[in-house]
């Protein structure tokens, strides 16, 4: 075969660096989140793999993104499969050529009125609605010029670079750096900054009031990605933006229904003329076929459940602070989130995966490690993610078996300190974490 050695090379590559990914092959089982069958190939050293071959074992998952477990709520599902029976599998087109199923003018609706905005334009997924709509609104402002979080998700990152625009990327939620910025620029120009509420790797959250006064201030369009907020912050579940009450202070709020939702595809909200000029220019909107109307059914009955319900926003708050304290006693070195994110520093790509790998092999716990490029080099971590179905019992046999990996690799136990903070900050893990100290007897 031809070329076949340049990638060879390719994954070779990954290999020698510790970030060659693996996927677990896991099946879920309705009734049982977070527990899943996990699956593996039955192979001896010297054997040939035989993919028929396989065993399986149950295991708990804590890295989920159904963050609420809303893949497996009754209601859901049911509107899923009624929604089959009735109306039939795909879409059967692009909405430009086979028009719009009706789930899909109900969904658009919901989500308008989830964020109070004027109108919703759905995607095939979260990452095309961030890449189409990024990509597509500079090109209709003359000379626009893109500000944009440095730890902003690929999927803007894409969208930006193909509109091919003007654009600077500003310091992590540093408001100092993000006016200067503007400062620098004409006032008449057009601008958009692009940032996120919770940014998913490390938990933390945007200072959205500065950034929508500076936005003001400057003369400039915002865009959020509330993809890891939306259902789960908000009294009906709007996120972030809900919850400050800042969401008519956004111009774009982007959002997923694959994560907390539980479902599959993602949107945009705003005026109803920034969504016309989407849904008429963007390439990744016209020329894909639309999301299954299945689909947008079992969304729509996950975002109206998560609108009238705060019992699984308030649950999975409680198993998440349980979590981090537990944790926290053992003094893993869990870094400071404000969120439902918990990530355990390790630091180190090989060490990252072998933990993962014992947690996966001793102790039936799925935590799939981060690498690079999804984190920089040097700040490989495990990222933990408590559902409302966690029990203590499941927190307990975490806990256990973190420190159990954490003895066996030889990590150091100690608190998390940030390893560019200054003195004052060290004070602040507990403190950001909300935890309790409990000061020992020596
Ligand atoms: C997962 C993710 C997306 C993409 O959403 P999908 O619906 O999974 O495609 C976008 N932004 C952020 C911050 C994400 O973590």
């Amino acid at each position: 075969m031809k070329h076949q050695h340049y990638f060879e090379n390719a994954i070779d590559q990954l290999q020698a660096e510790n970030r060659y990914r693996v996927f677990a092959d896991l099946e879920r089982v309705v009734g049982s989140f977070p527990k899943a069958i996990y699956r593996t190939c039955d192979t001896n050293q010297d054997e040939v793999k035989d993919r028929t071959k396989t065993s399986a074992k149950e295991v708990t998952i804590w890295c989920s993104n159904d963050y609420l477990g809303m893949g497996q709520h009754e209601s859901v599902i049911r509107a899923m499969s009624d929604s089959v029976s009735n109306i039939g599998t795909g879409a059967g087109g692009t909405r430009n050529i086979s028009g719009t199923s009706h789930p899909i003018v109900e969904l658009e609706k919901e989500l308008a009125d989830l964020h109070g905005k004027e109108a919703a334009l759905v995607f095939t997924s979260g990452f095309v609605s961030n890449q189409a709509t990024l990509s597509t609104l500079p090109k209709l402002l003359p000379n626009c010029l893109i500000i944009s979080d440095e730890f902003n998700h690929a999927s803007m990152i894409e969208g930006i670079r193909q509109s091919g625009c003007a654009k600077k990327i500003f310091r992590h939620n540093d408001l100092e750096h993000l006016e200067m910025i503007l400062a620098a620029e004409d006032v008449n120009r057009p601008k958009i900054i692009a940032f996120e509420s919770v940014y998913s790797m490390d938990g933390d959250v945007a200072p959205i009031r500065e950034i929508a006064d500076l936005a003001d201030q400057y003369n400039a369009l915002t865009y959020i990605d509330e993809v890891h907020a939306v259902g789960m912050y908000g009294d009906h579940g709007g996120g972030i933006t809900e919850r400050e009450g800042l969401a008519h202070r956004i111009d774009i709020i982007e959002g997923t229904l694959a994560k907390a939702f539980g479902v599959l595809g993602g949107y945009i909200t705003g005026t109803r003329k920034i969504i016309d000029c989407v849904r008429s220019y963007a390439p990744g909107f016209i020329f894909t076929t639309a999301l299954p109307p299945a689909i947008a059914s079992a969304a729509i009955s996950s975002i109206q459940h998560l609108k009238n319900s705060s019992l699984e926003r308030e649950q999975h708050q409680l198993r998440v602070l349980e979590t981090k304290q537990a944790l926290y006693d053992e003094e893993l070195p869990l870094m400071p989130s404000q969120t439902h994110i918990i990530p355990l520093w390790v630091g180190d790509a090989d060490l990252c995966k072998k933990a993962s790998d014992r947690l996966m092999q001793e102790h039936d716990i799925y935590i799939q490690p981060i690498n690079y490029p999804t984190v920089p080099r040097g700040t490989e971590r495990l990222r933990i993610t408590p559902s409302p179905l966690h029990s203590q019992d499941h927190i307990k046999a975490l806990t256990d078996a973190l420190v159990e990996t954490w003895t066996f690799l030889e990590l150091p136990f100690e608190h998390y300190d940030g390893s560019n903070e200054d003195e004052t900050g060290k004070q602040s893990v507990s403190d950001q974490l909300q935890l309790v100290v409990h000061k020992s007897g020596g």
